[in-house]
């Protein structure tokens, strides 16, 4: 069975292919231009088609080619990936291309790229195989959940990869690999979904074991999830005249080398202090809860009231009007929320990546919750001595975010333990 799946497949692929703008039509002259190949894997490895597409074209106005983005100011990068997932990626994202500015281009070889900044096994494999059609074992989270079916492999992830991987090894062609592996993704981003695989329209149905046995909707299997451990911190939310008091976090740790609002030290390791970074009276706004990959914080935010004192944390002063564009992680973007109210940050309903927030690789949704102590308005009409306003009721619940997307999503275990999860906490 397996020689006859590469042959269907492309030949579904030549005449279904989306048309995407990282990609050339099945048979065009020329190979891709890696540059573009390589920005747009590493952005749908966290988001889906629809979600990068104009994220994408926004990324390319600005930096056009590799020896553009090498020159690049990190942390412009790193406010334009805003929504696209892990910022280490971002990071990884300069270093790469300065990397590959140095030596005069992309190397082609897998084990080259592999050694590249941040390029981990799939995007290594991707960039080998469509960039320069070096043949490839490409497997993402789409072509993860077709080789378990079209195998009917009963091993529960994460730990069926390997077998799916040398499944999918086993039907990989050495003629025509990027389209190999491209037609792979449209076929479970478009005809193998998660749930509700069309099989009628699928190149493959013939040649499916998962079919012929009628349990594709039960393949992949899942291993039960582990609940994650809980952490507790605070932030600070410190205004003059109209700013707010910004700090840089730390390079290495969630969110490293992002704008933050001051906090109190939580970790994936253990509770923030709770100690405040400066003298004075503080009036907590509410709390944001926010899941990491291997950890759930459940954050206070708290407001400083009175003058200022004179020991304040180091940082900059960011005037209000500009913190939508501030590049505030999201996490820290909804704490200011609470303070100055929407749409001060970059909201989901704004952001184009958040649209469509991807499926994780494990079949979680991204989640983050918010609840307010005291309404945002009601805190900036606060005269000093009213010391109730933090008692005002919460706000009502909002569910918000736990989407489906069932799309293109490649979360390929190059993940670093800072992806996020964002919605609306009860109150
Ligand atoms: S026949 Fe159905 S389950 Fe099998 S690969 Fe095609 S769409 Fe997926």
């Amino acid at each position: 069975m397996e020689d006859r799946v590469a042959p269907a497949l492309l030949d579904w692929y030549d005449r279904q292919a989306r048309a995407l703008p990282w990609r050339l039509p099945p048979g065009a002259a020329g190979p891709p231009d890696p540059y573009r190949v390589w920005l747009a894997e590493v952005m749908l490895q966290q988001t889906t088609v629809a979600a990068v597409v104009p994220r994408y074209r926004r990324f390319l106005d600005r930096w056009p080619d590799i020896a553009a983005l090498a020159a690049a100011p990190p942390e412009a990068v790193m406010a334009e990936w805003a929504g696209l997932g892990y910022y280490s990626r971002a990071r990884n994202l300069v270093a790469c291309a300065r990397a590959v500015a140095e030596r005069g281009g992309f190397p082609e070889s897998e084990a080259a790229l592999r050694a590249l900044p941040g390029l981990g096994a799939y995007t290594a494999a991707a960039v080998a195989a469509i960039a320069f059609g070096r043949r490839a074992v490409v497997v993402d989270a789409n072509v993860e959940r077709v080789v378990a079916r079209l195998f009917a492999l009963d091993d529960p992830l994460p730990g069926a990869r390997k077998p799916i991987r040398a499944a999918a090894d086993a039907i990989t062609p050495a003629a025509r690999p990027g389209d190999f592996a491209q037609a792979m993704m449209d076929l479970g981003a478009t005809v193998c979904l998660p749930r509700g695989p069309d099989c009628l329209l699928c190149p493959l149905a013939t040649l499916c074991a998962a079919r012929a046995e009628g349990r594709q909707e039960g393949l992949p299997v899942r291993a039960a999830r582990r609940a994650r451990p809980e952490r507790r911190g605070a932030a600070w939310w410190i205004e003059r005249d109209g700013q707010v008091l910004l700090v840089t976090r730390p390079a290495k740790g969630p969110l490293g080398a992002m704008r933050a609002l001051p906090d109190d030290g939580w970790s994936v390791h253990g509770d923030g202090s709770g100690a405040p970074p400066c003298a004075g009276e503080w009036i907590p706004l509410g709390r944001v809860r926010h899941g990491f990959t291997h950890f759930v914080l459940d954050l206070a935010v708290l407001a400083h009231r009175g003058p200022l004192p004179r020991d304040l944390p180091e940082g900059e002063w960011v005037a209000l009007k500009d913190l939508a564009a501030a590049g505030l992680p999201r996490l820290f973007a909804l704490a200011a929320d609470l303070a100055t109210g929407p749409p001060h940050s970059p909201r989901r309903s704004d952001d184009p990546a958040a649209k469509d927030q991807p499926q994780r690789r494990d079949g979680q949704h991204d989640q983050a919750e918010i609840a307010p102590a005291i309404g945002p308005r009601q805190r900036a009409r606060a005269d000093p001595g009213d010391g109730d306003r933090q008692h005002e009721p919460v706000a009502p619940a909002q569910k918000r975010d736990r989407r489906r997307d069932g799309q293109q999503q490649r979360d390929n275990a190059e993940r670093d333990g800072e992806q996020v999860q964002h919605g609306v906490l009860p109150s």
